[in-house]
């Protein structure tokens, strides 16, 4: 889905990138407008209010990007979608003082856009402007209204983003208050149970006052609550431990003069997703996966392991941090060896066992 979005500049060194879906807004607006009968000058505000509200929505991305900056955290770029916009960050600080800058400086970006047109609408029209506007006349959208709007608009933006809930602006800065005296993991257990109360008021008073829209706001923000505890959980476990506390002994070989039909059974029986491979004389040569032997046991069954193993694969201290040896699943190869104190490798970790060690606490 990102990879459709176009870049339309590059600002303060990052680049914004503008997704094709955004041209139906557009679209919207001109079919909606001409079927409920609107001049085409009505139209035209219409389509320069969206406009000029996805440039408030850049502009509290960079609020965000520009933040991280001072922390040293790269912004990959700002893309801007339907929904509205994303700044992509390359990590969040783990200070909680710097992630509640960074949370807190889009929705700030709003409050001041919202004040600027406030001071310059007084100066300009006095404070009785805003009684006649907000008292019998209403505001509907024309070239005379178009900054009051922009403002009321600005205001909403600022208090939808601070709902505070992950994913949010508000949860964020939420879970950042709470990590100041719980650490991150309680402080997202607590920030994520907060978050979801407060759907469920949003869900029950949308249902109740027929606000649909705040109703399925509370049911959008709810579902993707529980993400980012999960992601800080998986975080937090994969951070305090080593490569030894999840490596498997290594137990079961394949001999490489063996048929890819006989290694099958050790597959099955072992149900592993990958194992090692011995030569003639017993010596450790590499590491064949489980889904390459099935695979070829349905084209050619009488195919050697030999010509299956993967010969490279990584050699690790049992002490390595677990991160690194992700990070080299990754990068390289999906098999890496443990070796002990002594230099001897009698344990071997490949992803599933990663996985398992993972489920298991
Ligand atoms: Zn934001």
């Amino acid at each position: 889905m990102i990879e459709q979005a176009v870049r339309i500049g590059t600002f303060a060194g990052i680049p914004v990138r503008i997704h094709w879906t955004f041209l139906l807004i557009i679209a919207y607006f001109v079919i909606s407008g001409l079927t409920a009968g609107h001049s085409w000058e009505m139209i035209a505000v219409e389509i320069v209010f969206v406009l000029t509200i996805f440039v408030c929505v850049v502009l509290h991305e960079f609020g965000h990007a520009l933040t991280a900056r001072r922390f040293n955290i790269k912004t990959e770029d700002i893309i801007l979608l339907p929904i509205g916009g994303v700044a992509r960050l390359r990590n969040m600080p783990d200070k909680p003082t710097q992630e509640l800058l960074v949370a807190i400086m889009g929705p700030m970006v709003n409050l001041v856009i919202a004040i600027l047109i406030f001071i310059v609408i007084s100066m300009n029209s006095g404070m009785d402007y805003w009684s006649s506007i907000l008292g019998s006349e209403g505001l509907t959208m024309s070239w005379n209204h178009f900054f009051p709007i922009l403002m009321i608009t600005n205001i909403a933006l600022l208090v939808f983003n601070m709902i505070p809930a992950f994913p949010m602006d508000g949860g964020r800065v939420l879970r950042a208050l709470l990590a100041m005296w719980l650490g991150k993991l309680n402080a997202t257990k607590w920030a994520t149970r907060i978050g979801q109360v407060i759907c469920i008021i949003l869900v029950g008073f949308g249902i109740w006052q027929n606000a649909w829209t705040m109703a399925l706001i509370g049911v959008f923000i709810f579902m993707s609550a529980g993400q980012e505890y999960r992601s800080v959980v998986v975080e937090s476990l994969i951070k305090n431990r080593t490569l030894g506390m999840c490596a498997r002994k290594l137990t079961e070989y394949l001999p490489e003069y063996q048929s890819v039909r006989e290694a099958m059974q050790l597959i099955i029986s072992s149900g592993q997703s990958s194992l090692p491979v011995i030569d003639l004389n017993g010596q450790f040569i590499g590491y064949v996966s489980g889904h390459k032997i099935v695979q070829a046991n349905k084209e050619n069954p009488d195919l050697r392991v030999k010509e299956l193993c993967t010969q490279e694969y990584g050699i690790m201290h049992h002490s390595t941090p677990l991160m690194e040896v992700i990070q080299y699943f990754r990068t390289h190869q999906p098999f890496v060896l443990v070796k002990d104190d002594l230099g001897t490798t009698t344990h071997y970790v490949d992803p599933e066992v990663v996985d398992q060690c993972m489920k298991m606490s």
